[in-house]
């Protein structure tokens, strides 16, 4: 049961809601509305319970940040960058060596470091165009993307030094 409201009280129940009131809130949030389970996606659209019926798991309903958290998306932009940005020193070293004299570098050392650089430039750039995309998939998938840019980079520079 909710208490009498006091004079000049915003809310009476920010520590203490009540399991049903909370249960009804949801309830009323997802009615006619399709929102997503954040745990698999699942439309909760006039669920009566809270539960999601995919995935089992408890819903609650909160108060967020408008700004959503950004961490695993920008751990893969710079993942993709630090290999981006090796490979394209590597590039711009290589023309200096070629202009400058010293030893010459053949195809077969420039190639790494051409292909990594059009490759993780061309995956940067579709993350970057692709936000929106990244912030609405799990989170599980999201780590899963950030370990792909990291080893991304790491395998470039690998393959670098496999050839020179
Ligand atoms: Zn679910």
């Amino acid at each position: 049961m909710k208490r009498p409201r006091e004079a000049g009280e915003v809310c009476s129940y920010d520590f203490e809601m009540p399991d049903a009131f909370e249960k009804e809130m949801l309830e009323r949030f997802v009615s006619g509305r399709d929102v997503p389970c954040p745990g698999c996606g699942y439309s909760l659209r006039d669920l009566r319970t809270d539960r999601c019926p995919e995935c089992g798991d408890e819903l609650v309903l909160r108060v967020n940040l408008a700004e959503q958290k950004q961490g695993l998306f920008i751990a893969s932009v710079i993942g993709l960058s630090v290999g981006l940005g090796f490979n394209s020193t590597v590039l711009i070293w290589t023309g200096v060596v070629r202009i400058f004299g010293g030893y010459h570098l053949g195809l077969k050392e420039v190639s790494p470091p051409l292909i990594s650089t059009v490759v993780l430039g061309g995956c940067l750039w579709v993350l970057l165009l692709r936000r929106r995309w990244f912030r609405q998939r799990r989170v599980l998938f999201k780590v899963g993307l950030v370990a792909s840019a990291w080893a991304a980079s790491a395998l470039s520079a690998v393959m670098f030094f496999l050839v020179v």
